[in-house]
């Protein structure tokens, strides 16, 4: 892949927060972004000079899109691979679609990680209600039916305690494809995040003890301890091939939940990713940096983490209400995406607070 030098123009797919993190980056780094989305508006309009509004699957709009771009990337998995090779077949796309492809459908995604030696909790596809009844068998209960496509942050999800719900959990939600899983036991859950670039080095980030509410990631701290630190290792080499064997080019993010027996693998994502949003001012160089690198071919920046103590808190919903207690401590770096309403469940911003020493330091 050729260098594509400071100077030049950065589409990003999508507008929202993602965006505009990795806008902020590429500026710092002297590029100018330019956002297609479908909506007129959004948190990356602020810090990105360029917004196109047009539909994913608006095949000449995205041609149009891409002739005024340098190379192509993308904020969120859920857009359709289709369409997008309108795209790449005039500019570099990276991440690559073959990544979208796989990691938007979890059917694909677990295939391809269990391809790999990851060990995901049991589950079984469920595109029929022949299948359905398969999978109720084999799986039991309790258990979660996920959409096998376009879910996040908990939605498309229907949880059921025994084999007899399982019919019920499908129509809730809407009978489309799914994956049944098994619910596991787990005292943790965990992220790997990793950069690659196009000459295959890669660095990966500590990984943060990611607490979930209500489907949601509300916090994410490090170093982590407990069965983490123990199995860290063996989740990264898993990050570590799945990002070879995809020839991944920018951010890839691996879920995991804290097993007694290792880890075990959720899901993946092919993009910068909230549980990374600590190394902003955590690490050396943050994913949205090293992502920008990655997808321009420049060389990556140190992931080691700043500070004893790292703790990256969401703010949902009217939590970003608060801001003004937030920023009486000096140590907290607040980030605000500029949304103009708040809902609940929505990602409104969030905080970061790094601790020089393990006793705290308000010096
Ligand atoms: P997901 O959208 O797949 O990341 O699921 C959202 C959250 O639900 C996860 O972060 C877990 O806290 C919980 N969860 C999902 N799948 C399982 C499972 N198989 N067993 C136990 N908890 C789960």
């Amino acid at each position: 892949m050729r260098t594509i030098p400071p100077g030049a123009t950065i589409g990003i797919l999508g507008g929202g927060q993602l965006g505009r993190m990795l806008a902020s980056a590429a500026a710092q780094l002297g590029y100018r972004c330019h956002i297609y989305a479908p909506e007129a508006s959004g948190p990356a309009a602020d810090v990105a000079p360029l917004w196109t509004r047009g539909g994913y699957d608006d095949v000449a709009a995205l041609a149009r899109f891409a002739a005024a771009v340098d190379v192509v990337t993308y904020e969120f998995e859920n857009v359709d691979a289709g369409p997008l090779e309108a795209i790449a077949a005039l500019v570099p796309v990276a991440p690559s679609l073959k990544a979208l492809r796989i990691a938007q459908d979890r059917i694909a995604e677990k295939s391809f990680v269990e391809g790999l030696g990851g060990r995901p909790a049991p589950w079984r596809p469920v595109r029929s209600a022949a299948e359905l009844a398969a999978a109720a068998a084999a799986i039991g209960g309790p258990a979660i039916l996920k959409t096998a496509r376009f879910g996040y942050d908990g939605k498309g999800q229907c949880r059921f305690r025994t084999p007899d719900q399982a019919l019920a959990a499908w129509d809730e939600i809407g009978r489309q494809d799914a994956v049944m899983e098994a619910m596991v036991a787990f005292d943790q859950e965990y992220s790997v995040v990793l950069a690659r670039g196009a000459d295959g080095a890669a660095v990966i980030w500590d990984s943060p003890d990611n607490v979930h509410e209500d489907g949601i990631l509300a916090r994410s701290t490090l170093p982590a301890g407990g069965l983490i630190a123990a199995q860290q290792a063996e989740a990264q080499a898993l990050a570590l091939r799945t990002a070879q064997a995809l020839d991944h080019v920018g951010v890839l993010t691996l879920e995991f939940f804290a097993g007694a027996d290792g880890p075990v693998f959720n899901e993946m994502a092919p993009r910068v990713h909230n549980s990374g949003h600590w190394t902003i001012e955590g690490a050396v160089t943050s994913q949205f940096e090293n992502h920008i690198r990655a997808v321009c071919g420049l060389p990556l920046g140190s992931t080691a983490r700043v500070g004893a103590r790292v703790e990256m808190t969401n703010l949902i919903g009217d939590a970003a209400a608060g801001w003004a207690e937030i920023l009486a401590d000096p140590d907290a770096h607040l980030h605000l995406y500029g949304k103009h309403e708040s809902r609940p469940g929505r990602k409104m911003g969030h905080v970061t607070r790094v601790r020089r020493s393990e006793f705290g330091d308000r010096k």
